[in-house]
């Protein structure tokens, strides 16, 4: 298919926040859409994830990161315009101003290098040190040991809320959308013709895994290439009676999920060693979702929670006080060099792929749906170099 079309018809195979954001941009460059979820809009992270959309330290996910917050910031127009007015499940929108990051630990002197490091690798992020006093001023409910760096970044949001918007667009754009329906790829000779359905088979002129973590079984139903694995977290939601405005997290885990390495290098970026628990909270309209875990397995969510919340009273003591309101788990699809895949899969003509995005999926997600919708109509490929070669799809080979 090259650019002028005529557009093809394109199958989708997930619907998170990628999944819905490409069905959004295909549909609007003319393409006709189905986008396939084997449960309901949002059903894996990117309903259930912390909420909050952040500028990721990596060079390469940043830039997908101000991208996609420029996409962002046109979207509450975009439903204004194409949908019905007063359609609640298309309501999305950021804050004017980032509510901030607040890195919170004890050791001052090691805070102090943190800010510096930050500092020298992207000015940004505004990054202050921020000690026991002032703290205690900024956030009077942190318990009272406590300094942090704070980053002037962060819009916490409904964490289903930019998927829900983008499907509602597509729809409007006149994409099918197709939930409870799980999806294989139909392939012959060499090429993607559709996807296989338990209603039977839908022939396409492309198809697009946006499936999370579930992207690698489907593409390679072998189970070879898996560069892409789960990650998952659990949340707890709280009822806090004075929620803080900051977006909380413990500094060590911060440290540990930017331990990254130059673009091409061969260790993992992001990688946070499995089995870890650390302490995260976003509060947002009513809701605090605390966190964070990094499990290889699905968890029983009831059975982390204790822990979750006596870490998070460490840092913040209402929580030993304050209700359960919600639990939930879900999974990070993380790639095993922390960059996401997309585009063109190697080997199989006309089969695309966006998954990948770790814990940032919707602070960067847009940006690659975006991308891969070029790709997928014929357009010059729109990434800046850089970045086409950390999410270029054929990295870890064939298929
Ligand atoms: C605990 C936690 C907190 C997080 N917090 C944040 C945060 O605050 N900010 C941030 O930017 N990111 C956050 N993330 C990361 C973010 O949620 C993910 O990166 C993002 O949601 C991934 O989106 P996706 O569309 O790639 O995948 P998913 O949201 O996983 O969507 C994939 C979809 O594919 C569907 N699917 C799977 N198999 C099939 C099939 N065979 N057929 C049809 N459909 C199928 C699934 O049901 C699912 O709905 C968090 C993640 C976790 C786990």
């Amino acid at each position: 298919m090259t650019a002028g079309g005529p557009w093809p018809d394109v199958a989708i195979v997930g619907g998170g926040i990628v999944g819905t954001a490409l069905a959004a941009d295909l549909a609007r460059r003319g393409a006709r859409v189905t986008l396939f979820e084997r449960a309901g809009i949002a059903a894996g992270a990117s309903g259930r994830n912390q909420g909050v959309v952040w500028y990721p330290q990596d060079a390469v996910l940043g830039s997908l990161y101000r991208e996609s917050l420029a996409r962002y910031r046109t979207l509450p127009d975009e439903v204004e315009q194409e949908l019905p007015r007063g359609d609640t499940a298309a309501s999305f929108r950021l804050a004017d101003e980032p509510s901030g990051i607040l890195l919170v630990g004890t050791d001052e002197r090691w805070l102090r290098g943190r800010a510096s490091a930050i500092a020298a690798a992207n000015r940004d992020f505004r990054p202050a040190f921020v000690d026991a006093a002032a703290l205690r001023r900024l956030e009077p409910s942190l318990a009272s040991d406590l300094a942090a760096v704070r980053l002037d970044i962060g819009f916490p949001v409904a964490p289903a809320a930019a998927a829900g918007a983008f499907a509602a667009l597509a729809r409007a754009r006149g994409a099918a959308i197709v939930e409870h329906a799980p999806a294989t790829v139909e392939r012959e000779a060499g090429r993607a013709i559709g996807v296989a359905t338990r209603e039977g088979r839908v022939a396409a002129g492309a198809v697009v895994v946006a499936a999370g973590p579930w992207t690698p079984a489907i593409v390679d139903p072998s189970g070879a290439w898996r560069p892409i694995v789960a990650s998952w977290g659990v949340i707890v939601e709280l009822a806090l009676a004075e929620p803080p405005v900051h977006v909380l997290e413990e500094a060590e885990v911060d440290a540990v999920i930017d331990a990254g390495s130059p673009p091409g290098d061969a260790a993992p970026v992001h990688e946070v060693p499995a089995g870890r628990l650390g302490f995260s909270l976003v509060a947002h309209e009513g809701r605090a979702s605390l966190g964070s875990t990094f499990l290889p397995e699905e968890p029983d969510p009831a059975a982390f929670a204790p822990a979750l919340r006596d870490r998070g009273a460490r840092f913040l003591p209402a929580i030993a006080g304050a209700a359960t309101t919600g639990l939930r788990a879900c999974a990070r699809p993380l790639a095993r060099d922390g960059r996401p895949l997309v585009g063109p899969v190697p080997g199989v003509d006309r089969l695309f792929v966006a998954a990948g995005h770790g814990p940032w999926g919707i602070s960067t997600g847009p940006a690659s749906a975006a991308h891969v919708a070029a790709l997928v109509v014929g357009d010059p490929d729109p990434r800046e170099p850089a970045v086409r070669v950390a999410t270029d799809a054929a990295r870890f080979g064939d298929p």
